[in-house]
């Protein structure tokens, strides 16, 4: 029987993180992915016509490029051939009378930009950025701790050594904010509050839910103070380095290969069980990158502790994500040529859009009106279409899992076979609202439904491109339940990685990394 010390269930990054960083430490490791290919969440694909090559799920790098591992890797990373595409023109949101609002790199061109529309607003955003890099650290430092109760004590530390006790309390304060109570008395005009609102709906807080203060304020800083950056050549370029650098370390990699169970029998994780039937043994771990609900058909009598079994059937799924994936003979005509030069341009015109459209998924319903995130990676990265072509990348949040009915009564479709291609139309003219000739642009279309990302990858539970939701009560120590956010399981030797753990969703590596050196060290 072949044997490894830790057999990893899932060729998404966090897995293969967590494999390069275990192979680099010397243990022999085995990862087991169930579909043709490495990846997960993000892959490079020719979806629509060939020389085009769509980003199919992820597209922006920026947490990957920022994180723990790739500056405990970065060498080896570039070596294998990772290599990013910087973005100077991040993101902007564009409004129903052509207006727009937009983040550069340049400070005092956003200045001037959020100045026309507030000069209070311009002091406010101002005086966030010079107050950013104090900050910065210490939600870098949470952000990147494991959730223990050593390593949160020194981020209390720090930030009360830092702050005092009143800086503290802001500070735990603004964690505990929705969006809109932390826009509302941050800044004044309903531009600026929806350009960064729609940071928010990235993941799964609409403007009123409690905890997601902090992602458009870290996404707007951060933006800001150093960019974003896309893969050259797509965003697979990742992949491609992380599979170098975990092979070229020693650990195996077999596509192709979903695991059906995880044998406990002994006491603890000892072995896992392929679908082709072969028995793979894990002297020292096995390392479940999988969604939690999908725990119970690896373990199906359980992990003994009904409490954390609960949790895990429990375990709660945010709305889905439709994509919708272009090939241009050019990029949209914007009202203003300057927004052509932006890697994401947001249809999230305010926070009440947000709020509505939110609440339609979560009630079962295609959205009258989507929030979507047009991505413009050849506007960063030529190479990814044939000379003078584009690519566009559309994220339409949020949809349904379940389609219970349409918000605008006009789709008839419940099943996303039948409504995929016309909620795609709604998106394509809602953008088209705001660009106009965007249809007698397009090459191709490809439309993958919430159904389609889940068929691809089983994590993305009903679309759910976050791997479940990060509201507060299941973020941070609750995440993905409380008790088990150190990436351990009550069954010995058997840990959970990937998105729906600590630290959670995003290309940052930080749970494959953390769970692997807290096993290895290093
Ligand atoms: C449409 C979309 C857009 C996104 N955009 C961005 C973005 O721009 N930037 C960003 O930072 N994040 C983005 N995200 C989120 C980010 O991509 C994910 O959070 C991240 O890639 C998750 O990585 P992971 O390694 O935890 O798991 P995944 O990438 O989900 O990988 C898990 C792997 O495990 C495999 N697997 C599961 N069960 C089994 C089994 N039983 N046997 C074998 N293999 C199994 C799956 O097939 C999959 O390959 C996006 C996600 C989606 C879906």
């Amino acid at each position: 029987m072949t044997a490894y010390d830790a057999v990893i269930i899932g060729a998404g990054h966090n897995g293969l993180a967590c494999a390069a960083h275990l192979a680099k430490r010397g243990w022999s490791v085995g990862v087991f992915e169930g579909a043709e290919r490495p990846g997960g969440a993000v892959k490079t694909l020719e979806l629509t016509a060939p020389g085009f090559r769509h980003d199919f799920a992820a597209m922006n790098l920026s947490l990957f490029a920022g994180s723990a591992f790739n500056r405990a890797y970065g060498a080896d990373l570039a070596a294998a051939g990772l290599a990013f595409a910087p973005v100077s023109d991040c993101f902007a949101s564009i409004f129903p009378d052509g207006r727009w609002l937009g983040v550069s790199t340049d400070a005092a061109v956003t200045r001037r930009r959020i100045a026309a529309v507030s000069q209070a607003d311009a002091q406010a955003w101002e005086a966030l950025l010079a107050a950013f890099p104090g900050r910065a650290a210490h939600l870098f430092a949470l952000l990147g701790a494991p959730m223990k109760k050593r390593a949160i004590a020194r981020v209390l530390f720090g930030v009360l050594r830092a702050e005092g006790l009143s800086g503290t309390l802001d500070l735990l304060r603004f964690l505990l904010q929705s969006p809109r109570a932390w826009l509302d008395e941050t800044f004044e005009s309903a531009e600026v509050k929806a350009l960064l609102a729609a940071w928010g709906m990235h993941l799964d807080f609409a403007p009123d839910i409690a905890g997601g203060a902090l992602f458009p304020y870290l996404e707007g800083m951060a933006n800001q103070s150093f960019g974003m950056v896309l893969g050259q050549g797509g965003a697979d370029t990742m992949i491609t380095a992380l599979v170098g650098v975990a092979k070229g370390a020693g650990a195996v990699i077999e596509c192709g290969a979903p695991v059906e169970r995880v044998d406990a029998s002994a006491g603890a994780a000892g072995a896992v069980v392929l679908k082709d039937g072969r028995r793979i043994a894990a002297r020292k771990a096995v390392i479940a990158s999988v969604a939690p609900k999908s725990l119970a058909s690896l373990l199906p009598s359980g992990t003994g502790n009904a409490r954390f079994d609960r949790g895990m059937r429990q375990f709660r799924h945010a709305p889905g994500t439709l994509m919708i994936h272009l090939a241009l003979d050019g990029l949209p005509d914007w009202p203003d040529p300057e927004l052509r030069r932006f890697a994401y341009v947001h249809v999230a015109p305010s926070l009440d859009v947000m709020v509505r459209a939110y609440a339609d998924a979560s009630a079962g319903l295609l959205p009258a009106e989507p929030v979507i995130v047009v991505g413009q990676p050849t506007a960063v990265d030529p190479t990814r279409a044939p000379p003078g072509k584009h690519v566009l990348w559309l994220q339409v949040r949020m949809a349904p899992g379940e389609i219970r009915g349409d918000a605008a009564g006009a789709i008839a479709g419940r099943d996303w076979q039948a409504a995929k291609e016309p909620f795609a139309d709604r998106a394509v003219a809602l953008v088209e609202r705001y660009a106009p000739g965007l249809s007698s642009k397009i090459i191709a279309r490809r439309v993958v439904s919430p159904i389609d990302l889940e068929r691809d990858n089983p994590n993305l539970v009903g679309g759910d491109q976050i791997c479940g939701s990060h509201h507060l009560a299941q973020n941070f120590l609750f995440r993905p339940v409380a008790g088990a956010a150190d990436w351990r399981t009550p069954v010995k030797n058997l840990y959970l990685t990937g998105a729906a753990t600590w630290p959670g969703a995003g290309v940052g590596a930080g749970s494959g990394y953390m769970l692997a050196r807290q096993l290895a060290g290093g």
